[in-house]
């Protein structure tokens, strides 16, 4: 007998037929004598309706309001997959974040889990009852509702998974696994059967967002076997796990794009010690994260500095920024969200040279532009133009040997 989370994200649970495969699913693992969790996302288009109806109000909503809309989703969801479940026959019952005290720093709108009351999710398996949780929120010490960021009901099911102990967690989606690049993308995209943490923690912080980036992290840490499977099909999907010899050989496994970033340029800064560290502080203290960076060479005691940040906080950043770069006199501060980074991806780069070099050519070879560069020990990232992101990726993926055979029949992709 094991304990399994089963996460479902926005397509799986998209209207009530969906709901009711959900709950034939769980069913069908406590029949094989499993104690089930399952954790839900909001029907798909749903989160991205309720924030439309904040930016109805304004353009720089309070956090705290904005997770207190967000977060209604996913009480949507579990009411309802708790009655599908209860309407086969089955005993279930639903949690909000706060009724299993999924209790996170006051971060809103990317808050991190600090701890998650393990017992009471058992008090409910004890009962013989499957536990359907909301995903993507949580509460803050004091009393408030808390959301995780994009894509975070990944994060709540791996998070339960670690607080439980489970033997597994399952995350059920619209694909059934991680594949070399977004299958939507590249038609000649090939599932993996296995992925190391380490890529598939690059690959989701690069875009793919097939997992959030903070799932993978706890499941890297506490060592959850962390499984990608398609809620449509029985295909076994794919194994997130440590990496191993074999996985060396590969030098690029993956492609990631991500078309949610944005650029800052602060022009006419002071060339000298501590501007950095004032303008990325301030942005820091805002919990703004920071991609790439680059910074051009001074002329006449100045230079221009260049960074991207989730397209999300540019709103925010800008005005953090703007305070800052009046203070050190800079020229001024402009903005482009019209950019997409493409990244490759593999452990193996390691130890391959002229894996950059051979990225640079395939696009040159295409008439794309590279705007920015960023690497790692095992990616390389480039800022492009986003009319190229496709063929960019596409181009990229025959380069590295990853295409699949061509698809015999059009595939056939679900309506997000
Ligand atoms: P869910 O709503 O189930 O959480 P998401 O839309 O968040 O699903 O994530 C699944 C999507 O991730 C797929 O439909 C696919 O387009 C995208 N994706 C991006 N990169 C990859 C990849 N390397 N492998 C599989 N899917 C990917
Ligand atoms: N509903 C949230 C979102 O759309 C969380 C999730 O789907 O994982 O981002
Ligand atoms: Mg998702």
């Amino acid at each position: 007998m094991a304990l399994i989370v089963q996460k479902y994200g926005g397509t799986s649970v998209g209207d009530t037929e969906r709901m009711k495969n959900v709950a034939r699913r769980a069913l069908a693992a406590q029949a094989k004598g499993h104690r089930v969790v399952v954790v839900v996302s909001a029907m798909s288009g749903e989160t991205n309706r309720l924030l439309g109806l904040v930016k109805q109000i304004t353009d720089r909503p309070d956090e705290r309001e904005q997770d207190q809309i967000v977060a209604t989703g996913e009480q949507v969801s579990i009411g309802l997959v708790a009655l599908a479940i209860q309407a086969q026959g089955g005993k279930a019952q639903s949690f909000l974040g706060s009724q299993c005290r999924i209790v996170t720093d006051s971060t809103f709108s990317k808050a991190r889990i600090k701890s998650i009351d393990a017992d009471s999710i058992f008090r409910v398996l004890d009962e013989g009852r499957i536990a359907v949780i909301a995903g993507f929120q949580g509460i803050d010490e004091h009393g408030n509702v808390t959301t995780l960021g994009r894509g975070g009901s990944d994060t709540t099911a791996v998070a339960i998974a670690a607080a439980i102990k489970a033997d597994a967690c399952e995350i059920y989606t619209d694909v059934d696994g991680v594949y070399t690049t977004d299958p939507n993308v590249a038609p000649r995209a090939r599932k993996l059967d296995r992925i190391s943490y380490e890529e598939m923690l690059e690959l989701a912080s690069l875009g793919a967002k097939v997992l959030q980036i903070r799932s993978v992290e706890f499941a890297m840490k506490y060592r959850v076997p962390l499984w990608v499977k398609s809620s449509f099909s029985d295909d076994p999907g794919t194994l997130v796990c440590p990496e191993d010899q074999a996985m060396e050989d590969v030098v690029v496994s993956g492609i990631a794009y991500d078309k949610n970033d944005a650029r800052l340029w602060v022009r006419g800064v002071p060339d000298k010690p501590g501007v950095a560290a004032k303008i990325f502080g301030a942005l820091d203290e805002k919990a703004i994260v920071v991609d790439i960076i680059v910074q051009n060479p001074p002329h006449d005691g100045v230079c221009d500095l260049a960074f991207t940040v989730a397209r999300a906080d540019l709103t925010k950043a800008t005005d953090v920024v703007g305070k800052v770069a009046k203070q050190l006199k800079a020229r001024a501060v402009e903005s482009d969200d019209r950019i997409a980074k493409i990244s490759i991806v593999g452990v193996g780069m390691r130890n391959h040279s002229g894996v950059a070099a051979k990225m640079f050519r395939v696009l040159a070879s295409e008439g794309i532009n590279v705007q920015m560069i960023s690497t790692s020990e095992i990616r390389v990232s480039c800022v492009i133009d986003p009319k190229y992101t496709e063929l960019a990726v596409q181009a990229l993926h025959t380069a590295f040997g990853l295409d699949g055979p061509a698809p015999v029949a059009a595939k056939k992709k679900s309506k997000k």
